[in-house]
């Protein structure tokens, strides 16, 4: 399965998971609902679903712009404020798309109705993805709007942590120099935190993206994961 990573608004980063020999895709956080179609029409797609990871604006406002152009839309999420929703899911619930699969994992915090989705294909090599929203970014996490940091705590070292190392993490924001700052002041000696500052230093001035890294990375510099 392929991973398009699509930069916009001020940070945003919406997505598109592709099924390469169907060419069917799946949208999360589809924000800028004109700009996806487009690539997906360029690109020769099929768009059959689109997975939110929570209510916010700047994640969900597309929903309901396409699925008034794509009929036949799905549009799943675990919050009824989610715009456009079609199917409410919840936790550890999987959805199944020819061969790509779809957990729900439910991360209530940064809003009570948040989902990560974790995505593999069947008899595929490539490492499976987990989409993250505003739960996990990479070096960091989302702030704690409806929720406790208990729960956050629980989402990150219970939940997303759970998956295997290799899983490539996908987060809603590029947060990534302002949070290996953070983290260079929790852990000042740390070795790997440095390094990966900076590298998103270097691609920042490429003006490129610092998405995915995998969960073993983040183990290494995200003072979040990092906490026992
Ligand atoms: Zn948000």
């Amino acid at each position: 399965m392929k991973v398009k990573v699509i930069s916009i608004l001020e940070d945003n980063y919406m997505y598109l998971v592709i099924e390469e020999q169907s060419k069917q895709a799946i949208a999360v956080d589809p924000a800028v609902p004109h700009r996806l179609l487009e690539i997906v029409k360029r690109e020769g797609l099929f768009l059959i679903a689109v997975l939110t990871t929570h209510y916010h604006w700047d994640h969900a406002r597309g929903n309901e712009a396409l699925v008034n152009e794509v009929p036949s839309l799905k549009v799943y999420g675990a919050d009824d404020r989610i715009k456009g929703l079609t199917d409410k899911v919840t936790d550890s619930q999987e959805l199944k798309f020819n061969s790509i699969n779809v957990k729900c994992l439910f991360t209530p915090c940064h809003t009570a109705g948040d989902m990560c989705y974790y995505i593999w294909e069947d008899e595929c090599t490539d490492a499976p993805a987990v989409f993250t929203g505003d739960t996990l970014f990479i070096g960091g996490c989302g702030r704690f709007l409806e929720g406790t940091a208990e729960q956050m705590h629980h989402n990150l070292t219970k939940v997303i942590a759970s998956l295997p190392q290799e899983t490539k993490v996908f987060c809603g924001h590029e947060n990534t120099i302002k949070n290996l700052k953070f983290a260079l002041l929790v852990e000042p000696e740390n070795e790997k935190v440095k390094e990966m500052l900076s590298w998103a230093r270097a691609r920042d001035d490429d003006d490129k993206p610092t998405v995915p890294s995998t969960l073993k990375e983040e183990f290494d510099y995200n003072p979040f994961l990092r906490l026992s």
